[in-house]
């Protein structure tokens, strides 16, 4: 190798020379759109299979590398050059479509959203994603693009992306990282008017580090992506953009400042201020302060006046349902690294560390990215029902006194995108039945009915066909990874013969994350033994899935694995697939039968590969945790265990693989064995066909970023407009009316509640509600009374709740007001009601200000217990005189 710090090397580039006819390909090979059009695929396919293998499904690598004798004969095909023209003008007709709006409205190009994202996860040949969250950022563009919305997105490039995985012969995992070659990939250099690339900088301690923008295409939609690796930056800021997820807490801050600060920076460099910012994690959440000190430049404000506007146009997705999910630095971490920033917020450090902490005021507290994505967004969502209300409990603290069910966390359930992940033969049936709509609406359940008419023998025909080529696939990497494992000719045959292309096939890929319990199965040796031996009605599993470097119990449960694949007499029908990513993905959630997942409950956000597997008509069968807690039904697959959550984890595991072990013998195998006189499992069929018709419209990206835009992007840009007129009035306004508020709040005192509460209310009679209260220096006008009402348990809390307005009666003087409301229960039962002060202003309708809550407090029966002790205290000091 001839290091570029020995000599000067001179760069240039050269071009696939393609035959003029041919010349679509590049636009082709150079927009992911191929990623999920078949058609495009094949044409790559019909070009070279063997170097579309080669490349790892690398269209931009394969025209580099195909034969002069191929390209000249593919430009002498008139059948070639007819499906050429016609991809070509799809996807021309696809960039140019009309954006959609939710229920007819018009003229969205007034508003534009910017989506940040560590990570994005399109096609294999693009390794910058390492999972679950990569996945959904990626099938989130490409809806996004079927949808034709205004949005674009920003991510980072990393040199080395994510290892990929391959085990030493005793199933330890071991990691490379084969670094990426961005000339043979789809991403190109973002230029300037003198043809320069454009280069933003942002501020670490001491230095300023340099950042060069790239691009890649996905559809309509631009994902720029930020790189360090530049000779202007010295060595250990080129690994910025290194790696993902790799490096320690420094790293990781490094990567967010970029991220964050830089993105901003980088989309006005090239004449882009998005109207929302849409922060998927929180990587990305700096870029709330970096859009706040823009705004506070440009029209002199104080971080308050400036903080009203940049939140209300900024949406924050949380994906963790555990704290240690969570980026947090040290206190003295945040002092470093935003030494000069924190000024050009106008702001004092001890300002700036207060937005990453739940609780303001304890100086110890870590900064955490999601709370300062929180402290800066008006718009916090989870991603799946469950999740949503999981993160309501968990950021509770960041709204003290706030009920749990008022928490402003909302949910949008995730999705997938359905065309990257059905197997294409499926496309085309659908196409068939369903008719072409189900491709663009496909959040419409009535366009799904359409599967009840495709006929058993064809659908299962398509399914099984899937299964062949996976396992034929799965035999041959087998193959591959046990020979270079060094295992023996004879085990390798036994294990790839084992294979079969007609048993029921059970997948299993995921992170292995301990919480994901990859050995559940292997619990119980006994039953495990008894289920493999069946020669009559054979089960296989196939499993995958990377540990992150660091995690040696994830790594340990993958050699469990392994183990028992390497030394069990019927190790054979567990096979573990090394390197799982998008095209092993694929591979499996279109050929199993049936997909397994094990969390814990409660520990996953929601789960996105189970939804590929359900629109390619593979049957779940999980714990009802994440997405599958709202979409499980009896008919569509099965659960594992009823929503219990454990205390004691182990006697959990214990008691859940036995539900499972019992749903694999009791049910699932002998529903897929049970066959007609035509071989045809039709109570089986029925169930794939529930489970596509009613689980493929609810759990796709084109129905989630729907959602997104109708409950997030929409009204995040009329709010942010609506702060933004008049050079910000209303945000300066608004920190006024909360200033103010913040400086009379602890004067507001709940005096005197009347209702009569001595004998029961018959149902449909209301209670009467009085309230008198000392509003000190606040006006009526100021503030909101409600009543708050709902059922109450046997613990005395209030279960749920409702709010109904009081109004205002009469000024008692001396800041006392009367207010009245009337409860009216519509259900019988034991009731109760609380009442409480919040803030009336209208730009705060519905967003809650953290602080500003005053409950009528319950009277604390701690005054008895003192009292008890000192009695003690007497008694023993006079015996002891
Ligand atoms: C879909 C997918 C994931 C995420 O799946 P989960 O069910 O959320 O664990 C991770 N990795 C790859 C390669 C995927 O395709």
């Amino acid at each position: 190798m001839l290091k570029a710090n020995s000599a000067k090397i001179r760069h240039f580039q050269v071009e696939p020379s393609l035959p003029e006819a041919l010349k679509p390909l590049i636009d082709i090979a150079n927009n992911l759109w191929w990623t999920w059009n078949y058609d495009a695929v094949e044409l790559f396919v019909r070009l070279d299979q063997n170097l579309w293998t080669q490349t790892k499904h690398n269209p931009v690598k394969l025209l580099g590398m195909v034969s002069q004798d191929k390209l000249e004969s593919a430009a002498r095909d008139e059948g070639f050059l007819g499906q050429l023209q016609q991809v070509h003008q799809q996807l021309k007709t696809h960039v140019s479509r009309a954006p959609w709006m939710p229920d007819g409205q018009k003229d969205p190009n007034e508003y534009s959203i910017c989506y940040f994202c560590s990570e994005f996860g399109m096609t294999e040949s693009l390794q910058i994603y390492s999972g679950g969250l990569g996945l959904l950022a990626g099938d989130h563009l490409k809806s996004a693009s079927e949808l034709g919305i205004p949005l674009l997105a920003v991510g980072l490039l990393y040199r080395y992306g994510y290892f990929q995985q391959y085990l030493s012969s005793d199933g330890w995992q071991q990691e490379t990282d084969p670094k990426l070659d961005f000339s043979q990939l789809p991403v190109h250099q973002v230029k300037d008017a003198s043809g320069e690339q454009v280069k933003v900088s942002v501020r670490l301690p001491g230095r300023d580090v340099k950042i060069a923008l790239w691009k890649v295409k996905v559809g309509k939609v631009d994902l720029y992506l930020l790189d360090t690796n530049l000779p202007e930056n010295n060595t250990e800021d080129r690994t910025i953009t290194g790696q993902l997820y790799g490096g320690d807490m420094e790293m990781r801050i490094k990567q967010e400042i970029v991220l964050g600060i830089g993105g901003v920076r980088a989309l006005e460099a090239i004449g882009i201020r998005p109207d929302v910012c849409h922060m998927n994690e929180g990587h990305s959440a700096f870029l709330g302060l970096e859009r706040i000190r823009r705004l506070i430049e440009d029209n002199d404000l104080a971080f308050d006046e400036a903080r009203q506007a940049a939140a209300a146009s900024h949406c924050f997705t949380t994906h963790t349902p555990v704290p240690a999910g969570i980026d947090r630095f040290p206190p003295e971490m945040i002092k470093r690294y935003f030494k000069d920033y924190h000024e050009s917020l106008r702001l004092d450090m001890e300002g700036l560390l207060a937005l990453g902490r739940e609780n303001v005021g304890d100086k110890g507290e870590f900064f955490s990215m999601a709370v300062l994505a929180i402290r800066t967004a008006d718009w916090c969502n989870g991603v799946s029902k469950l999740h949503g209300e999981v993160s309501r409990g968990m950021w509770q603290n960041v709204w003290p006194d706030v009920p749990t069910g008022e928490v402003p966390i909302g949910h949008v359930t995730n999705g997938v995108h359905a065309r990257s992940w059905l197997d294409p033969q499926l496309v085309r049936l659908f196409d068939r039945y369903l008719g072409t709509p189900w491709r663009e609406d496909q959040a419409d359940k009535d366009v799904w009915r359409g599967i009840a008419e495709i006929p058993d023998e064809d659908l299962w025909r398509v399914h099984e066909d899937a299964r062949q080529k996976l396992v034929v696939w799965a035999k041959r990497k087998l193959r591959t990874q046990m020979e270079r494992q060094g295992k023996s000719p004879e085990m390798i045959r036994n294990h790839c013969e084992a294979l079969s292309d007609d048993a029921l096939t059970v997948g299993f890929a995921r992170r292995f994350a301990t919480y994901k319990r990859g050995t559940l199965l292997l619990r119980d040796m006994k039953r495990l033994e008894r289920l493999l031996e069946s020669e009559q009605r054979p089960i296989q599993f196939l499993i995958a899935g990377k540990a992150h470097p660091a995690d040696g119990g994830g790594k340990a449960l993958i050699r469990e694995l392994v183990q028992f694949s390497n030394e069990s007499k019927l190790g054979h029908r567990i096979v573990f697939l090394e390197d799982y990513d998008i095209g092993v993905a694929r591979y499996l959630v279109q050929g199993c039968d049936i997909w397994l997942n094990t969390p814990r409950r409660g520990m996953e956000a929601s789960g996105t590969s189970g939804m590929k597997a359900a629109m390619n008509g593979v049957l779940n069968c999980s714990i009802l945790d994440g997405w599958w807690d709202e979409a499980y039904e009896p008919d569509l697959g099965w659960a594992i265990g009823r929503r219990e959550e454990y205390a004691n984890p182990e006697q959990g595991d214990d008691i859940e693989s036995r539900a499972l072990y019992d749903l694999l013998e009791n049910q699932i195998i002998p529903l897929f064995y049970q066959r007609d006189d035509q071989g045809m499992p039709r109570e089986w069929v029925a169930r794939m066909k529930q489970c596509i018709g009613r689980l493929a419209p609810a759990f796709n990206t084109n129905r989630m970023v729907q959602d997104y835009t109708r409950k997030y992007y929409l009204p995040a840009a009329r709010r942010a407009a609506t702060m933004a007129a008049d050079g910000l009035k209303n945000s300066v306004d608004m920190a006024h009316v909360k200033h103010r508020l913040h400086e009379h709040w602890d004067g507001i005192k709940i005096l005197n509640i009347n209702a009569q509460l001595d004998k029961p209310l018959e149902l449909r009679q209301t209670l009467d509600v009085t309230a008198e209260i000392n509003l000190a220096k606040l006006e009526p006008s100021e503030v909101r009374v409600q009543i708050f009402a709902g059922t109450i348990d046997n613990d005395g809390d209030m279960v749920g709740g409702s709010t109904i307005d009081m109004r205002h009666e009469k000024d008692l003087g001396g800041g006392k007001h009367k207010f009245v409301g009337v409860i009216e229960p519509t259900t019988s039962g034991r009731y109760g009601f609380a009442v409480r002060v919040i803030p009336g202003a209208e730009l705060l309708d519905g967003f809650w200000e953290p602080g500003l809550i005053c409950w009528d407090a319950p009277e604390r029966p701690v005054a008895p217990v003192v009292e008890e002790k000192v009695e003690e205290k007497k008694v023993v000091a006079s015996s002891a005189s």
